[in-house]
């Protein structure tokens, strides 16, 4: 995951092996190594630049500590500027409601959004919790197929209707049926296309305005970079995103839309996609990937 930018980092730290102490002209060299890996990891300028600010900021005015070689002390100003790129102490739990929580699964086609779904109610079946899977992507027939599959796949109940034509309708229904039948987390699979449109916004508001899920979030795929920190942003201004989910980062991800998206669009990961099997979705701790991208 995220070779080339953890190659990147560690060529940037090298460069400050076996140097006596942190001084302006090693650590400027450091520094801009750092700054490359990320360029070339395809992170937004702006973050890049806010980035490189509070790096160059901590490592300015730190002392020099007479217990940590240089190399060690940008390593460790750089991972705390990571967590902080990547959400600081943002909480994937999914802080569910003692009745029904509803969950509204939001993405373009192709992102990984049925997969997702699929995986997140397995997780939720390993929490001892009854999920119910609604298919509320009446776009394309072979989406309410798909998602009887992976229903199947991961033992979860499957909502849908034959012959619907209201995705509104279904989800209010599915809602109805949840309560009624003890499920403890209903996740809506919406409709998808290849490209962010009125009609598809529209749809997804009106869904979030009649259905009033407790929590919406994005499916993006990581392998897309920046179109997946641009339909972010197009998403969190027509939805107000509590999350996004993000995927493909087993792929050759280079990790620009990890370490974008929060910072600019204020919408935290709160999970990733790293195999197309079911077992493939981790909840996102900004500390945790900090340390894995420092390996
Ligand atoms: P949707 O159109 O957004 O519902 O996308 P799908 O759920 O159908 O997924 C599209 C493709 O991406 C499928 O081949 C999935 O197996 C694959 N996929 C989804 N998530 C991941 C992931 O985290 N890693 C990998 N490698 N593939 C994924």
């Amino acid at each position: 995951m995220l070779d080339s930018l953890q190659d990147g980092l560690r060529s940037a730290f090298k460069t400050l092996r076996g140097q006596g102490r942190l001084t302006e002209s090693n650590m400027r060299e450091g520094l801009k190594m750092v700054e490359n890996a990320l360029l070339e990891a395809d992170v937004s300028y702006s973050v890049v630049k806010d980035f490189m600010k509070d790096v160059s900021d901590k490592a300015v005015g730190q002392d020099v500590l007479k217990s940590l070689k240089p190399e060690q002390q940008l390593v460790g100003i750089v991972q705390q500027a990571l967590i902080d790129i990547l959400g600081g102490d943002s909480d994937p739990a999914l802080h569910l409601k003692p009745d029904v929580t509803v969950l509204m699964m939001c993405g373009l086609q192709g992102a990984g959004k049925t997969t997702t779904c699929g995986k997140l109610a397995r997780l939720i079946g390993q929490e001892g919790k009854k999920a119910l899977l609604v298919a509320a992507d009446l776009q394309r027939p072979a989406a309410v197929q798909q998602l009887h599959i992976v229903g199947e796949s991961v033992n979860t109940q499957v909502y849908s209707e034959e012959g619907a034509s209201d995705p509104i309708a279904v989800c209010q229904n599915a809602v109805k049926h949840a309560r009624d039948n003890g499920i403890d987390v209903v996740i809506l699979d919406t409709a998808g296309r290849l490209a962010i449109d009125e009609e598809l916004m529209n749809q997804l508001k009106t869904i979030d305005l009649k259905v009033q899920p407790d929590q919406v979030y994005l499916v993006v795929d990581g392998m897309t970079g920046q179109d997946a920190v641009n339909s972010a942003k197009a998403f969190n201004d027509a939805l107000e995103l509590d999350g996004v989910m993000m995927t493909k980062l087993d792929g050759d991800a280079r990790g620009g839309a990890l370490l974008s998206v929060k910072h600019v669009t204020g919408v935290p990961i709160k999970f990733i996609g790293v195999s197309e099997h079911m077992d493939g979705l981790e909840p996102f701790h900004p500390d945790r990937m900090a340390s894995r991208i420092l390996g």
